[in-house]
């Protein structure tokens, strides 16, 4: 039996058949620790009793009605729930199937916005090199990396990409932080006026950037001075918070930690906590009111968006969020997880920075801890801490090699908010042994 699903990957997997807490379980009874939520999704870990309760409940009484005749109650009170949390001046929700839609929506929100309101020369995406914004032809265009682009190139969204902020900070000893925040923010400038503001729609980016970089916030000051770049050019900021939002870092969005406001912001992963495929692209009223009193409506749409049994796990899983005091935890269990990793790793002749925000952490792994240098990606270090992880049963998020030129190898660990201190310390335990394994 078997064999005909085909994924991204080629070797066998082990057959998951059921999920507790911070455990899944395969075919064989093997307990696996979900050490990063896959990706960042399962942020409430598995078998939840809410959402389970509430997407059962709305089976019962409606599985789709299509959003070009019907909006539903669970739509409706996801949106308020998100409208009610999210940073000022967000307003209007667009709920879709996943991340990917959600900043292909974005785009297109963007253009048309810039359309109605009498500039349609506004067409440029800037974004960051070490970025992934997703897989779809536009969100694919946007990510900076540049081998997932090349294959299905021209794309359809004219973009560039400037430096990152997070480029290997803690290899650059000799800048402050501050000056460092200042200098890749004026990239942005820089890149508008090389282009013309004209031309420019939107600048994207992570908050914290999860899987291209691992675990990386932007330095203090960084994002309020793109906030104001973007504002002085009338360039539109998105924030991409699909990994990093729903209070992975320790607030419900991580962008109120950088102090600022996007214009549109991307969520999905732990909006649905794995429990339905949920994504979601919030705007400001100005934005929804241009398209609203110009043309009338945004021109886009999917047959799923809006389901009202993914959006009943979106409303569950956020009212778990806030309602069970999870945010605080995240922060709480945030530290644990940074001081058993830094015991562990501080002292480590292979790891030369250990980094991020509440339960959204990474290691990274280095061929010199003195001078930072990173290994050889010939290596295939990240490749090696996979299956060395994957032997001990446990599952986190290694990746890196090279993207866009730069080398580098990080493991990002990403676990339920509801993760245990003897679980941290499994977690911990395993890694250290996956990368021993790996680097012997
Ligand atoms: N943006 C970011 C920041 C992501 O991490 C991802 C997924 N890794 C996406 C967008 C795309 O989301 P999805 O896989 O749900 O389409």
């Amino acid at each position: 039996m078997g064999g005909h699903v085909f994924g991204r990957s080629s070797a066998p997997l082990p057959t998951a058949v059921r999920g507790e807490g911070c455990y899944i379980f395969d075919a064989n009874g093997r307990a696996w620790l979900d050490g990063s939520g896959g990706a960042a999704v399962s942020c409430l870990g598995h078998s939840d009793p809410d959402v389970r309760a509430a997407v059962h409940a709305q089976l019962d009484r409606l599985a789709f009605a299509h959003t070009g005749f019907f909006t539903s109650e669970p739509a409706e009170a996801l949106a308020d729930l998100l409208v009610e949390n999210a940073p000022e001046g967000i307003d209007k929700v667009y709920l879709l199937s996943g991340g990917s839609e959600a900043v292909e929506a974005a785009i297109k929100l963007a253009r048309q916005y810039f359309l109605e309101i009498g500039q349609p020369g506004r067409h440029r995406v800037i974004a960051r090199q070490q970025s992934y914004h997703g897989n779809t032809l536009g969100a694919l265009a946007a990510g900076g990396n540049a081998w997932r682009r090349e294959k299905y190139a021209p794309l359809l969204v004219e973009t560039s990409h400037i430096a990152p902020c997070y480029e290997y900070r803690f290899r650059e000893d000799a800048e402050s932080a501050e000056a460092y925040g200042l200098r890749t923010a004026n990239e942005l400038e820089a890149e508008i006026e090389r282009l013309g503001p004209e031309s420019v729609m939107a600048f994207i980016a992570e908050p914290v950037v999860g899987a291209t970089a691992g675990a990386v916030p932007a330095v203090e000051g960084y994002f309020k001075r793109i906030r104001e770049i973007c504002g002085r050019h009338g360039v539109l900021l998105i924030l991409d918070e699909v990994m990093c939002g729903m209070g992975r870092t320790g607030t419900l969005f991580a962008c109120e930690q950088d102090g600022i406001s996007p214009d549109i912001v991307t969520i999905a992963k732990g909006l649905g906590a794995g429990y339905m495929p949920i994504g979601a692209m919030l705007c400001s009223a100005a934005i929804h009111d241009a398209i609203a009193q110009g043309s009338g409506s945004f021109q886009h749409g999917h047959t799923y968006h809006g389901h009202p049994l993914a959006a009943a796990a979106g409303g569950a899983a956020i009212r778990a969020i806030l309602d069970r005091g999870l945010l605080p935890r995240v922060r709480e269990k945030g530290a644990v997880l940074d001081a058993a990793l830094r015991a562990r790793f501080g002292q480590h002749p292979h790891v030369g920075d250990i980094r991020g925000r509440g339960l959204f952490r990474a290691i990274e792994i280095v061929e010199d801890r003195g001078t930072k240098e990173p290994f050889d990606p010939a290596r295939k270090i990240n490749a090696k801490v996979k299956a060395a992880v994957m032997s001990e049963g446990l599952i986190c998020y290694p990746a890196g090699g090279t993207v866009d030129g730069r080398k580098g190898d990080h493991v990002l660990i990403a676990p339920p908010y509801i993760i245990e201190d003897d679980q941290i310390d499994e977690l911990t335990d395993k890694l250290g042994r996956a990368v021993e394994t790996a680097l012997g």
